[in-house]
C-alpha cells in the first residue's frame, strides 16, 4: 500500500479512485479503513503514531495468560450494538457468569463490601437502598426534557438537592453513600466533578437496550480489533507515524474532485503522504492540546471553539496482583466510604496529599481470582499517573487494610493505566460540561473542510468516539463514527 501510494501519487489518480488517509488505528479509524476496503477502495492508509493497533483499546497479559484490559472492558448495551453483534457471531463474548460489572450505584449487588473510614462494613441493603435511589435520581436527570434555561445547571447540584430534601438523608451512613454514589458516577462519565457536568446535556447520551456490561471472552477487545484487521490488506497500517500537520486547501479553486491529491500530510519522521481525503480520528484530547499545529491552515475557529468546549475526562485504573486472595469468596469488591464529601474545597491545593480519596473502590476482574482493579477520575487520576507505580500500589494497600482490617499482603505486582500521560490520546474519553449545547457543538465537530457553499470537497474529514452525538465515550460511538465518515467518502463518488 505504502509503494503504491507513492506510485499513484506520481501518475496521479482517476477521481473514482481516491486516496485516503486515515490518522488513528483506534476503533474509528480501523472501521472507516474497513469500510473504504470492503467496499472496493484500493488506495486506503492508516497511520497510527503508536506501535499498536486500538488506541484507547488496550488488551493485556501482565498477570499471565488471562487479558486484563487497560482501556475499554465493557461493551455497553446490546440491542442496535454493532460490536456486540460482530463480537456475538464470531463467538467473542464471555460465559455468562463472567459478565463481571463495576461496581456502580446501579449495580451494586450482596456481594459488594461497603466499608467507612472508620473501619465499619456496611449492611449491604443499607447500600442497596441508597444506590437505588441514586439510580432513581439519574434516570430522572436521563429522562427529563430540560430546556435551554437549564444550560447552565450542574449534576452535582442536582442530585444534592433531591438527596438533601428526601427522607433518605437522615440514614446513618447514607451521606456517605451518597458520596461514593457520586464518585463512581464521575467514572462513568469521565469527569472530575459532577458540578463541572451538564444536567440539561445528560440525556443526549442514548444507552442501548440490553445489558449494559457485557464482557468479552478470553481474547478481549484485541480479538475484535484482529477482526477489523483481518478486513484491510497487509500493511494498510503504518505504525510509529505520528502526523505533525495536515496541509489542506482552504478554498478550492475548481470543483469538488478536479484537484488530485489537495491534501498533504507530514508525519514527525519528515514522510509525506498525499491524499484527496483525510479522515481524523484522533481523541479530543489530542485535539485540545494539538488542533492549533495539526492543520494548516488552522481549523475555522467555530471548530477551535467547539474542541475547546466539549470536555475530555480522565479515567484511570489500579490493578493490584496479589500472591493470594485475601478477600472472601462471596466478596466481589471493596468500596471505600469516606466521611468528607467528594467535592470539598476545604482542601485547597492540598488535594494532592488526598488523591487517594478519590478511588471509589476495588473490584474484582475477570478470570484473575488475586486481581483487583481500583479506580479513579479527575485531577486526581492525572496526579495518580505521575506516582510511581510502587507508590501507588503501597498507599492502595494502606487504604485496603484502614478500611477493611483485614490481613491484607503487599501486591506482587502493580500496573496502572496513563491515559492522560499518553501524548496521543490525553484523557479517556468525552464528557459534556456545564453550559453548551452538546449536539450543536458536536455537529460542528464533525463538520468537512472546507467548508463549501456548493461542492463538498471533503479534504478533511472528522471521526472518534467524540464526533458521535448519541454514542459518545464508547466503542460502539468510535467504530459508527468511522463508518459514517467513510460512507461520507464512498457517496461522494
Ligand atoms: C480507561 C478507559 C475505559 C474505557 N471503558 C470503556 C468501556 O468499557 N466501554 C466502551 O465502550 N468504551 C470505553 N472506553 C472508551 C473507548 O475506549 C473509546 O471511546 C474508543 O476506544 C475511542 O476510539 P477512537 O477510535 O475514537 O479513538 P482512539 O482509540 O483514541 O484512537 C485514536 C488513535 O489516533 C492515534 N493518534 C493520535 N494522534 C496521532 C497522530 N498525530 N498521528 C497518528 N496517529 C495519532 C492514537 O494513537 C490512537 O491510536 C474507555 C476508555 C478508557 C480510556
Amino acid at each position: 500500500i505504502f509503494l503504491q501510494f507513492h506510485r499513484v501519487m506520481a501518475s496521479g489518480s482517476a477521481p473514482s479512485d481516491p486516496q485516503v488517509i486515515i490518522i488513528g488505528a483506534g476503533f474509528s479509524g480501523l472501521a472507516a479503513a474497513s469500510t473504504l476496503v470492503e467496499r472496493g477502495r484500493k488506495n486506503v492508509l492508516v497511520l497510527e503514531a503508536m506501535d499498536r493497533l486500538g488506541g484507547r483499546v488496550y488488551t493485556v497479559r501482565p498477570f499471565g495468560d488471562d487479558t486484563i484490559e487497560l482501556g475499554a472492558n465493557w461493551i455497553h448495551g446490546q440491542q442496535g450494538n454493532p460490536l456486540y453483534q460482530l463480537a456475538k457471531e464470531q463467538g467473542l463474548l464471555a460465559e455468562e457468569e463472567l459478565h463481571i460489572a463495576m461496581c456502580s450505584p446501579g449495580c451494586v449487588t450482596l456481594q459488594d463490601y461497603f466499608f467507612n473510614e472508620h473501619g465499619k462494613q456496611l449492611e449491604t441493603e443499607t447500600a442497596e437502598k441508597v444506590c437505588a435511589y441514586f439510580g432513581s435520581l439519574m434516570r430522572k436527570a436521563f429522562d427529563k426534557d430540560f430546556d435551554l434555561k437549564y444550560s447552565s445547571w450542574n449534576l452535582g447540584d442536582f442530585l444534592d438537592q433531591e438527596f438533601w430534601s428526601s427522607g433518605l438523608s437522615d440514614f446513618t451512613d447514607a451521606s456517605r453513600i451518597f458520596e461514593w454514589c457520586k464518585r463512581s458516577e464521575c467514572t462513568d462519565e469521565a469527569s472530575s466533578s459532577l458540578y463541572d457536568f451538564s444536567l440539561s446535556q445528560l440525556g443526549t447520551y442514548k444507552l442501548l437496550e440490553g445489558g449494559v456490561y457485557n464482557c468479552l471472552g478470553p481474547g478481549g477487545y484485541q480479538a475484535i480489533l484482529d477482526i477489523l484487521q483481518r478486513t484491510l490488506p497487509l500493511n494498510t497500517v503504518l505504525y510509529n507515524k505520528p502526523v505533525r500537520c495536515i496541509h489542506w486547501l482552504d478554498s478550492p479553486r475548481t470543483g469538488s474532485t478536479s484537484l488530485t491529491h489537495p491534501v498533504r500530510v507530514v508525519c514527525e519522521d519528515g514522510s509525506e503522504f498525499l491524499a484527496d481525503h483525510v479522515i481524523v480520528t484522533v481523541s479530543l484530547g489530542y485535539l485540545q492540546d494539538n488542533a492549533l499545529t495539526l492543520f494548516d491552515p488552522q481549523l475555522p475557529s467555530r471548530k477551535l471553539k467547539a474542541i475547546a468546549r466539549l470536555g475530555f475526562g480522565i479515567v484511570s485504573k489500579i490493578f493490584l496482583e496479589f500472591d493470594y486472595r485475601f478477600w472472601p469468596e462471596d466478596c466481589s469488591g471493596i468500596q471505600l466510604l469516606w466521611d468528607e464529601g467528594l467535592e470539598d474545597k476545604k482542601h485547597g491545593e492540598d488535594w494532592k496529599k488526598v488523591w487517594h480519596k478519590k478511588i471509589c473502590g476495588f473490584d474484582e476482574v475477570a478470570r484473575h481470582d488475586r486481581v483487583l482493579c481500583g479506580w479513579i477520575t479527575g485531577r486526581e487520576a492525572e496526579y495518580m499517573e505521575n506516582l510511581d507505580e510502587k507508590e501507588v500500589g503501597e498507599v492502595c494497600v494502606r487504604l485496603l487494610r484502614d478500611f477493611t482490617g483485614w490481613k491484607v499482603p503487599s501486591p506482587r505486582r502493580v500496573l496502572r493505566s496513563t491515559w492522560w500521560k499518553n501524548p496521543y490520546i490525553r484523557g479517556s474519553y468525552t464528557y459534556i460540561p456545564v453550559g453548551i449545547d452538546a449536539v450543536k457543538e458536536q455537529e460542528i465537530l464533525v463538520e468537512p473542510l472546507p467548508s463549501t457553499q456548493g461542492g463538498e470537497p471533503l479534504q478533511v474529514l472528522f471521526a472518534g468516539e467524540a464526533t458521535h452525538s448519541q454514542y459518545y465515550t464508547t466503542t460502539h460511538g468510535a467504530y459508527l463514527s468511522g463508518i459514517r465518515e467513510a460512507e461520507r467518502i464512498l457517496r461522494h463518488y
